[in-house]
């Protein structure tokens, strides 16, 4: 910076913080009599932040999560302008309520699409199975983001860039890149040695998957936050190769096993050191 330039035409650099809430008990009965008695996957919601304004994605599922990530988000004493929804499913977004409680000023926003999708994990059934497997857990108010048309928004004259990846974990989801960083906040398109929810997949939209993989690789980034992770796994750009390899040993598996039974053991036995070895993960959500 010289003397005639103005600090507020300086860009400062952008940090990033990972909070990863830990996996968690619901209540029900597993899809298959096998793999961990029922139970969600650790989930993270990401804070990117400049000097004093920051952006979050991704917002939890119960009011205790959204309280402990709203009481960390405080301790970065930035002013929070955005929180980006990465997609529809409601681990991403039932927390939302109460993070707008505590940062009224902030704006929540995701694509049309993920909005539209968004719409049935409001709709009174979803609520209601969701209320049953986390009893006395899930915020009484739910609401969810804004649709927002634009594919980028910024923060600190920084660019945020929408990726649209069609349907991966989900149909419509989306990832964010930070170019200035070289960081992207996968959303549920990366996991981080944690179970991958293949239950609702079919070999074509593995391939949209794989390819959406792909996308993200191109970039190169530097930093690459999943949508569930191993609590403590590094944020590594490697995690997308590995997304990658466990849908192709999936698509292989699920062609020559016997049983379901069979093609849990192996995949169990491909990735003993990944969490969440839950049966629904690769059957299907329960009551879903
Ligand atoms: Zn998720």
């Amino acid at each position: 910076m010289d003397g005639t330039t103005g600090l507020k035409d300086t860009k400062n650099t952008l940090s990033v913080n990972v909070f990863t809430a830990p996996g968690k008990a619901m209540v029900g009965e597993r899809p298959r009599p096998f793999g961990e008695p029922l139970g969600f996957d650790p989930a993270t919601s990401t804070l990117i932040f400049g000097e004093y304004d920051a952006v979050l994605v991704d917002a939890m599922t119960t009011v205790a999560e959204a309280e402990a990530l709203a009481d960390w988000i405080a301790l970065h004493n930035r002013n929070l302008e955005t929180i980006y929804i990465t997609h529809a499913h409601f681990d991403h977004f039932y927390g939302l309520s109460v993070l707008l409680d505590r940062f009224p000023g902030a704006r929540a926003i995701a694509t049309p699409k993920a909005v539209e999708g968004i719409q049935m994990y409001l709709s009174p059934p979803v609520q209601q199975l969701a209320r049953r497997m986390f009893p006395g857990q899930v915020p009484t108010k739910l609401l969810g983001p804004e649709p927002y048309k634009g594919d980028t928004f910024t923060l600190e004259g920084h660019e945020l860039r929408i990726i649209e990846q069609g349907r991966t974990d989900c149909p419509d989801s989306t990832s964010l890149y930070v170019p200035s960083i070289g960081l992207i906040v996968a959303g549920d398109v990366v996991y981080n040695q944690c179970r991958m929810y293949v239950g609702d997949t079919t070999p074509d939209s593995r391939k949209n998957w794989i390819a959406a993989l792909d996308r993200l690789a191109a970039l190169n980034p530097a930093i690459v936050v999943a949508g569930h992770k191993k609590p403590g796994a590094p944020d590594s750009p490697s995690t997308i190769q590995d997304t990658k390899r466990y849908l192709q040993d999936f698509d292989r598996l699920q062609k020559t096993a016997t049983s379901d039974h069979e093609l849990f053991d192996q995949m169990t036995a491909l990735y003993p050191d990944w969490v969440a070895n839950q049966s629904w993960l690769m059957f299907g959500f329960p009551g879903a």
